[in-house]
């Protein structure tokens, strides 16, 4: 027989997972209960009223989707469009592209609204393709985790004016920047757990405004994905006539997880939160920039949580390889035509931390 399963300890500054606090370890260990258990239904409860909390929002139908924060995504998009349905959506990096992916899959006409990698979405030429097009939605990506890019969504959303519905991707965002979902009118936003939260990767915190579930509730073609029809999903996370109904099992250790990762986000305080965020990556971004690396996002657009830099000359992309196994140190390389020539850097939750600066900026020094 082997023996049991020992993966190494690492630092984890990738762009996600990030490091998982050990009292959210021990809550994925808790006993398992049944998903119609009236004691584990408290729990989704609490856990959904702790996203609200986060989300910054009143929404009812607020709720962790099973699946990463893909799933969370294909939620968003399959349940507002429905074939033939305009959105408009804007890109600047991998994962805003992927939106326009899933948004043509689900049979909507896509309009891409493109912004150079590293720099922010223009909310005026979201606006000139808004006047233009008419769409049902517009969609962007509040930190766009493959450039470390913000854009600002509340710009957006005064700039495109009430009427299209608002989805934001805040994948990276949730928890280690500010996020107003009411405040800016986000009608859908979803994220992840496994990056500013500190739960490993398994559920997609999604909230849908009042608006927004009209809208799903309306529509004249069912949704075309069975897993992630809201219309089922929400009998199970909102109580009913005759309680809660049964759509698929509901990943019970996960929940424990992200209940106690929220909890944790709470007793820190949310603002507190970001500012911490705020200062370790700030101090991150002096340290890399003085040893030579140059900070690739926009001034004034850069995330805290996710620094990404291009080489300096002599520096190679395979020291990434000895980071981790030398020092036990994770972090993310570039994605599409910056493979081989970025870094990216998280600094989330659990990880956000300045003696993790000094581990990484000392482990690079003795590598270079
Ligand atoms: N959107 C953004 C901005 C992301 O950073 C990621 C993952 O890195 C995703 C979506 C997809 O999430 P996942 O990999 O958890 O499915």
């Amino acid at each position: 027989m082997k023996s049991p399963l020992a993966p190494p300890t690492r630092l984890l500054l990738g762009p996600g997972p990030s490091p998982v606090d050990p009292s959210v370890l021990e809550a994925l260990g808790k006993p398992v209960l049944g998903h119609l258990d009236p004691a584990f239904i408290a729990i989704m409860d609490e856990t959904s009223d702790r996203l609200r909390q986060v989300f910054r929002t009143r929404n009812p139908l607020t709720f962790p989707v099973s699946g990463t924060g893909s799933a969370g995504m294909e939620t968003a998009l399959v349940n507002i469009l429905e074939p033939g349905d305009r959105i408009v959506i804007g890109v600047n990096g991998v994962f805003g592209a992927r939106m326009a992916d899933a948004a043509r899959r689900a049979g909507a006409k896509v309009t891409m609204v493109d912004a150079p990698w590293g720099q922010p979405i223009e909310p005026d030429a979201l606006a000139s393709a808004v006047r233009t097009d008419k769409p049902k939605a517009v969609a962007l990506v509040h930190a766009e985790t493959s450039t470390g890019v913000r854009s600002s969504v509340d710009l957006v959303r005064r700039e495109i004016g009430p009427a299209p519905l608002l989805i934001v991707d805040s994948v990276t965002g949730l928890g280690g920047i500010p996020l107003e979902v009411d405040k800016w009118g986000i009608d859908v936003c979803f994220s992840g757990t496994q990056k500013c939260l500190s739960v490993p990767p398994g559920l997609a915190p999604i909230t849908f405004s009042p608006r927004a579930a009209q809208a799903v509730a309306d529509r004249k073609t069912p949704v075309q994905s069975w897993y992630l029809d809201v219309t089922m999903l929400r009998k199970y996370w909102e109580e009913g006539e005759g309680g809660r109904a049964y759509h698929h099992t509901a990943p019970i250790s996960m929940i424990y997880g992200l209940w106690e990762g929220l909890r944790l986000v709470l007793e820190e305080g949310l603002e507190d939160r970001w500012i911490r965020h705020q200062e370790v990556g700030e101090f991150l971004q002096a340290e890399l920039k003085e040893m030579g690396f140059k900070l690739f996002a926009a001034s004034g657009h850069r995330l805290p949580q996710l620094t990404s830099v291009t080489l300096p000359k002599g520096v190679s992309d395979d020291l990434r390889g000895r980071l981790l196994n030398d020092f036990d140190i994770e972090i993310g390389g570039g994605l599409g035509d910056v493979a081989g020539k970025m870094w990216r850097v998280g600094l989330m939750g659990f990880g956000a931390k300045k003696e993790n600066v000094i581990r990484l900026v000392q482990s690079i020094r003795a590598l270079i």
